[in-house]
């Protein structure tokens, strides 16, 4: 798909060990990693995650060379008050293409961690972690680009959309608000929706950013593994144009960039979902096949279930089963 996914992680993140030159080599589009800059989590009792950003810059630097400048540098910053001064003193020293913000912990616990004392009960958990969102957007919003996953909160402990209505309107409202006014995109994080389950909320909170005006949507996998990278984008971009949105945006240089939504889904309905090729990259190089030359579709359906390919050297014509 011609739209470069913008949440992604690789092994200069803590928890991935995906390399940046797999995810290049799946595909030809231009590609951003946002690695995570997780200072002082409560998780590991207060430590920095390990993230060398010279190296990182040093290392995009050199696949640049050999890959035609295809990657952007990007960066998760996981804020929380304590460390306001140190991150902004981090992103004054480094240019990137793509700052997302996250709020991964409430000074106590990382609302993933699931063995932790989290607070379950909605009507608590609601409305305080929408205001400790709602203040990192307000400190850090001349300084990021995309609120990331909204949803964090509600990774592990589950709510409903009527309850986020119930006891988060107010707040969501005024945090949408709040992204309009400062210029800051909400990402659909398709990872939240795939592996947490929350495509509901995702259904109620977007049609309260488009209510509220919002019209800066990024995408985001939120992939730690190549396999995951630009997860599930088919069915969201179909999703977005039923309700009559227009575009996607992406970020370089941290300036927007739309795409418009007719266009991808054209690219998607004649030559396949992006991810479908991302997946036969990542075979083809396992296989240690080199370039492969015909990519023919076998199975009408919606999407293909199929996908048949003559590769060069060796001549011959394997059939894949596509997982959409
Ligand atoms: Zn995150
Ligand atoms: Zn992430």
């Amino acid at each position: 798909m011609n739209y470069i996914d913008q949440h992604m992680h690789s092994s200069f993140s803590f928890d991935s060990e995906a390399l940046l030159e797999d995810y290049l080599r799946a595909t030809d589009n231009l590609i951003v990693s946002t690695e995570h800059l997780d200072l002082e989590d409560p998780t590991v009792g207060f430590i920095d995650r390990p993230l060398s950003l010279p190296d990182y810059f040093k290392t995009v630097d050199l696949l640049n060379e050999k890959y035609h400048n295809r990657l952007l540098r990007g960066l998760e910053v996981g804020w929380s008050p304590r460390v306001h001064e140190r991150i902004l003193s981090i992103l004054k020293s480094y240019e990137f293409d793509l700052i997302l913000l996250s709020l991964h912990h409430n000074g106590e616990y990382d609302y993933m961690n699931r063995s932790a004392n989290l607070e379950r009960d909605p009507e608590k958990l609601i409305p305080t972690y929408l205001d400790l969102l709602y203040q990192g957007v307000e400190a850090m919003g001349q300084h990021v680009n995309v609120m990331a996953h909204f949803d964090y909160g509600f990774r592990v402990v589950h709510i409903t959309s009527q309850q986020l209505e119930k006891y988060g309107k107010r707040q969501l409202v005024r945090l949408f608000n709040l992204l309009i006014e400062n210029d800051i995109a909400f990402e659909i994080n398709t990872s939240s929706i795939v592996r947490h389950n929350n495509l509901e909320l995702y259904k109620y909170a977007l049609d309260l950013y488009l209510e509220c005006g919002g019209k800066l949507l990024t995408l985001g996998s939120d992939a730690h593994f190549v396999n995951d990278y630009q997860r599930v984008f088919g069915d969201a971009v179909e999703y977005l144009d039923s309700l009559g949105i227009e575009h996607l945006t992406y970020y370089i240089g941290q300036r927007p960039h739309l795409v418009s939504i007719k266009s991808l889904l054209y690219i998607l309905n004649n030559h396949g979902c992006g991810c479908f090729f991302v997946s036969l990259g990542v075979e083809l190089y396992q296989y240690k096949c080199p370039i492969y030359l015909v990519v023919r579709t076998t199975g009408l359906g919606k999407y293909y279930n199929r996908i048949e390919i003559t590769l060069k050297e060796k001549r011959l014509t394997k059939l894949v089963d596509v997982k959409r």
